[in-house]
């Protein structure tokens, strides 16, 4: 996002069908066809107007949404010379992500587990749900080969039925397997079916898919649905309506995790900035940028393993993007 003085506002939007159903095409027509019209002439003071402008300009499309909404925190950092994460509480610097282990055997999975400890990182996320008859033997063969001290938490990503659920979250635990937490094992839109996991599990319950909106989150605070509330930028449509959830969480005496799509640098030094901001944020998977083959981002934070920096420059920090081309729209 370009000002006529000179700024530009960094944003980013991931086209994650499969989850936000938000295609590229979708978020380039969203932008160009809607929220322009929205914003363009503005002065970026009006700030609240701005946000809910750009949250009127269309239904949906939170990625769209997203990446617009920390272009203006980034322009009105700028303007003000205070980086974000100050602005919006400044609560710590550094962050540490877990990493993510990938279904697969339960030896390659105990592999891959046991190198990145061996990386530094000390919380693993599992992904289970693909089998569920194969996932406690995964989860025994990653902590046999990690031992005790590793945090490891799951995401089912919807694949249980909530009956089901509760009787491997009880079975894990049960055999020892100390899980942290328990990312979204329903369907999304089954919030009984949530309730009745997180009111029978030992396992404390994250809800991931079940929480796009704030108006979501109000529901799953007023359901007592989870223990947990996962914050994506893209789902949510970006750090306006994420701090909306945060208070939320923080009033209901909810923590938040801090997470992403398989997002570059742009998005997830934003999400960055909320969770260094906010002490309700208090766990992080951001572990978008380590899994990126390149990276033409030049500032932001500083992602080194599971240690993530967050940068003191004005805004959200981003000083430019090496090849970066212009769409004609
Ligand atoms: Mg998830």
């Amino acid at each position: 996002m370009h000002t006529d003085t000179g700024e530009i506002g960094y944003g980013e939007a991931p086209p994650t069908g499969a989850i936000t159903g938000d295609t590229t095409g979708a978020i380039i027509g969203a932008i160009t066809d809607h929220i322009r019209k929205a914003l363009v002439g503005r002065d970026i003071d009006d700030f609240e107007d701005l946000t809910t402008a750009l949250d009127g300009a269309v239904v949906k499309n939170s990625s769209a949404k997203a990446a617009v909404d920390m272009a203006l925190w980034d322009l009105y950092g700028q303007k003000y010379q205070i980086p974000v994460y100050k602005l919006l509480g400044g609560a710590r610097k550094k962050i540490i992500t877990d990493i993510t282990i990938s279904v697969n055997s339960p030896e390659e999975m105990a592999r891959d587990a046991v190198n990145a400890i061996k990386r530094g990182y000390d919380t693993l996320k599992v992904k289970v749900g693909v089998d569920p008859t194969l996932d406690v033997a995964r989860l025994k063969a990653i902590r046999d080969a990690v031992g005790s001290a590793p945090r490891i938490r799951i995401d089912a990503n919807q694949a249980w039925a909530p009956k089901e659920a509760v009787r491997l979250l009880n079975e894990m635990q049960e055999s020892g397997l100390a899980i942290e937490l328990v990312e979204q094992p329903v369907k999304a839109h089954d919030l009984e079916g949530l309730t009745y996991v997180t009111e029978r599990s030992y396992v404390p319950v994250l809800a991931d898919e079940s929480v796009f909106s704030a108006e979501d989150a109000l529901k799953i605070v007023e359901m007592r649905a989870a223990d947990l509330i996962n914050i994506k930028l893209m789902k949510c449509g970006g750090l306006t309506s994420a701090l909306k959830i945060a208070a939320l969480a923080e009033i209901s005496g909810m923590e938040c995790m801090i997470g992403c799509m398989l997002e570059a640098k742009v998005s997830v030094n934003a999400a960055v900035h909320l969770a260094c901001a906010k002490k309700v944020i208090t766990r992080v998977d951001l572990d978008g940028p380590v899994l990126c083959s390149e990276d033409p981002i030049d500032g932001g934070a500083v992602f080194n393993e599971k240690e993530i920096t967050v940068s003191d420059a004005p805004g959200l920090g981003i000083k430019g993007i090496r090849g970066l081309t212009y769409l004609d729209v």
